[in-house]
């Protein structure tokens, strides 16, 4: 069950190294730096998609994850490697003429549901604050393209502190909500000066009972946790982490440093893991049972398995079919601990649904096809309604 793959180490690593500002400084960010300083090989054809790519989508790795890729005789990434292909650059017809809008890929959020320009509130017991629209590095398939990777419109949806405050306005008056989840972006950009004030002003409203903070950095920037980020989150009982991990191989010696940190402070929140099933880089079952046994390991509950939604850039390379998802998932159940089994979901405006495992899927998850004969699914929503979902 021990992944094969070999890890060619090409990068110095200075005694900045592990110092998480510098690691952002020295991204792999063709607005920053060529990044022949990184791969002085590469052909023309890859270096005009990076920079084509990143004309339009933030493409941003930092050397720590730089580090993690495979590499061929060259220095040039390996073209398979599944870590630089959730982060390099997507082929233009990935993504010129896509036909559906930038809030249609955001296939998540509704304006009716945003009382303030980062609140989000679709369930009525909880709400999402979207506190940031960057992250340490930025993913490819990014399923909130607009708010974070799309150049053209991440800008318009970033919020301002008036946005904070009339967000906090918002929550004391609706005291139906006790669940709250900082998020963006990533949050942990953020100065802990910063995310002090923020859990002290969610820690103020009685109504709040729980707090969950969603992050990457564990993949991008582990560096990032360190002991007075991990006291800062015992002073404010920070509740739970949601942490996104797509392949065994971001499970390094670093992350398991940074995870002791939360037991020598004798505070650690309950870690969630989520992540999107993605074609060749998660979709095998000896990879997915690795990555989900190894994340039990280290008491990390593997929550989510998103199905790719249909919207979402890279859909073409990187998504799965419904139907294969669940047989994947379906074979993995009786492989694994039923703690590190997670639930398989999708995406949907009106809500998060679990998908069935069964091949035929059941009598609330119907697989159909449209008119146009392409294939959907149909299903009965947390709100008892039917809808319809695109499976392609
Ligand atoms: S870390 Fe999350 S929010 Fe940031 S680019 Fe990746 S998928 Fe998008």
């Amino acid at each position: 069950m021990e992944s094969t793959c070999k890890i060619k180490t090409s990068l110095e690593k200075t005694s900045d190294w592990q110092d998480w500002k510098w690691q952002q400084r020295n991204r792999l960010d063709w607005r920053v730096a060529d990044p022949s300083r990184y791969f002085p090989n590469l052909g023309p054809q890859e270096r005009q998609n990076l920079r084509a790519y990143s004309d339009h989508y933030k493409l941003a790795i930092t050397p720590y994850v730089l580090d993690l890729i495979e590499r061929d005789a060259l220095g040039n990434p390996v073209a398979t490697d599944p870590i630089w292909n959730q982060f390099r650059y997507l082929p233009p017809e990935e993504y010129q003429g896509i036909t559906s809008s930038p809030e249609e890929r955001e296939n998540w959020e509704r304006p009716d549901e945003l009382p303030t320009k980062i609140l989000h509130h679709k369930y009525p017991d909880r709400a999402i604050l979207r506190v940031v629209n960057h992250c340490f590095g930025h993913c490819n398939y990014c399923y909130l393209t607009a708010r974070v990777i799309d150049r053209n419109h991440s800008d318009h949806k970033a919020g301002s502190r008036d946005d904070w405050a009339r967000s906090l306005e918002y929550l004391r008056q609706h005291t139906e909500i006790r669940d709250v989840l900082l998020s963006g972006g990533d949050p942990l950009i953020l100065d802990n000066a910063r995310l002090d004030r923020m859990l002290s002003e969610l820690r103020s409203i009685p109504s709040i009972k729980t707090i969950r903070l969603n992050t990457r950095v564990l993949t991008f920037n582990p560096f990032r946790i360190d002991r007075d980020l991990v006291n800062l989150f015992a002073e404010h009982k920070l509740t739970a982490l949601e942490i996104h991990m797509a392949h065994p191989r971001e499970l390094t010696r670093e992350v398991d440093e940074r995870l002791a940190l939360f037991d020598a402070a004798g505070h650690r929140p309950v870690f969630l893991w989520r992540s999107p099933l993605l074609a060749g880089i998660n979709d095998s079952e000896a990879v997915l049972e690795e990555l989900l046994v190894k994340l039990y390991e280290r008491r990390i509950t593997p929550y989510y398995l998103f199905h790719f939604a249909p919207n979402t850039l890279g859909r073409a390379q990187r998504g799965v079919k419904i139907r294969d998802g669940a047989a994947l998932l379906s074979s993995l159940r009786r492989k694994i601990p039923g703690p590190a089994f997670p639930r398989y979901a999708l995406f949907h405006l009106d809500g998060k649904h679990d998908i069935p495992l069964e091949q035929g899927g059941s009598s609330e998850f119907l697989y159909e096809n449209d008119a146009a004969g392409n294939p959907v699914v149909r299903f009965k929503n947390w709100k008892q309604q039917w809808v319809t979902y695109p499976d392609i």
